[in-house]
């Protein structure tokens, strides 16, 4: 998809500020300026509120980015030589109450070589496994494999992982969820748009809200309120008749709605 639309990706200039108020939107990020009639930022709503708005959103809006924090999830993966468990009549799934990997999946390649055991570590124990130095992080993981697979398990060839509370772009996953009080006082807020500022992104959509498929219901869904505006330059159909609209980050373009 980015291929097809050339230059007017811009990747690696996060969007630091957007002023907005009058007849157009200028969105600043590190690197490029854009001037359009409407935008559409399309981050998850705890990342929308570190982007600076001139003038400043409703408190209605800030406040909501402040309660929808996302959740603490650590992904962990052991490569081997080969899939050992499946000689043993092993799927290599697993759902655990102990953890610390709690989900456990054969995430081997489609050809079986090499064998890869993937685990989620969530909640409190990806907060404290976070804590752990690598070497210990490694052994903690290894150590629970080799409970649930044997002790093959405990010697992987190689071992990664991706603690994604610490990711600046994501700030935590899979999914954002909000505390006591934060849907009924602040969820209109969610997707209404604030003049020429629109909202996407799978905390937006309205089916599988908070999944891949709803971030790209939530991208076609506001592309049409965009092109519903009926302005030119902020959105409009391509010759070969897809619809697009410019978004904080990339061009989305969809099969025409
Ligand atoms: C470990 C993990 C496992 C998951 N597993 C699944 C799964 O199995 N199935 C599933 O459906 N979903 C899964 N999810 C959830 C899924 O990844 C999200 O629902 C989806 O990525 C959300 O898409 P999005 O476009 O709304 O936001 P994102 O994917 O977060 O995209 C937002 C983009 O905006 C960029 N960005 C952020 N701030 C700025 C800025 N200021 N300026 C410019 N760009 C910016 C980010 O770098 C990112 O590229 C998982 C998530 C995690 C973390």
């Amino acid at each position: 998809m980015a291929e097809g639309l050339g230059d007017s990706v811009v990747l690696g200039a996060p969007v630091r500020r957007i002023e907005h108020g009058g007849d157009t939107v200028l969105v600043e990020a590190d690197g490029a300026r854009v001037r359009a009639e409407h935008v559409i930022v399309s981050v998850p709503t705890t990342l929308a509120g570190r982007i600076a708005y001139d003038p400043p959103l409703p408190g209605y809006r800030d406040q909501l980015t402040q309660r929808m924090a996302h959740g603490a999830l650590t992904k962990c993966a052991a490569v081997y030589e080969e899939p050992f468990w499946r000689a043993d009549g092993l799927n290599g799934q697993v759902v655990s109450d102990r953890g610390p990997a709690k989900l456990i999946f054969d995430n081997s390649p489609p050809g079986g070589t090499p064998g890869v055991l993937m685990g989620f570590i969530d909640g409190q124990q990806a907060l404290d496994h976070s804590e752990l130095p690598l070497e210990e992080r490694l052994r903690t993981v290894l150590d629970c494999f080799a409970r649930l697979f044997g002790p093959r398990a405990a010697n992987a060839e190689h071992y990664v992982e991706r603690i994604w509370a610490e990711e600046e772009w994501s700030r935590g996953g899979p999914v954002c969820s909000m505390p006591c009080g934060g849907w009924t006082s602040y969820g209109p807020a969610l997707r209404a748009p604030i003049g020429r500022i629109h909202w996407a992104g799978a905390e937006t959509a309205v089916v599988w809200n908070g999944y891949m498929d709803g971030a790209v219901r939530s991208g076609e869904a506001a592309a049409r309120a965009v092109l519903a505006a009926g302005r030119g330059t902020g959105a409009g159909v391509t010759g070969d008749g897809r619809c697009w609209a410019r978004t904080s980050d990339l061009l989305l373009v969809r099969q025409a709605l």
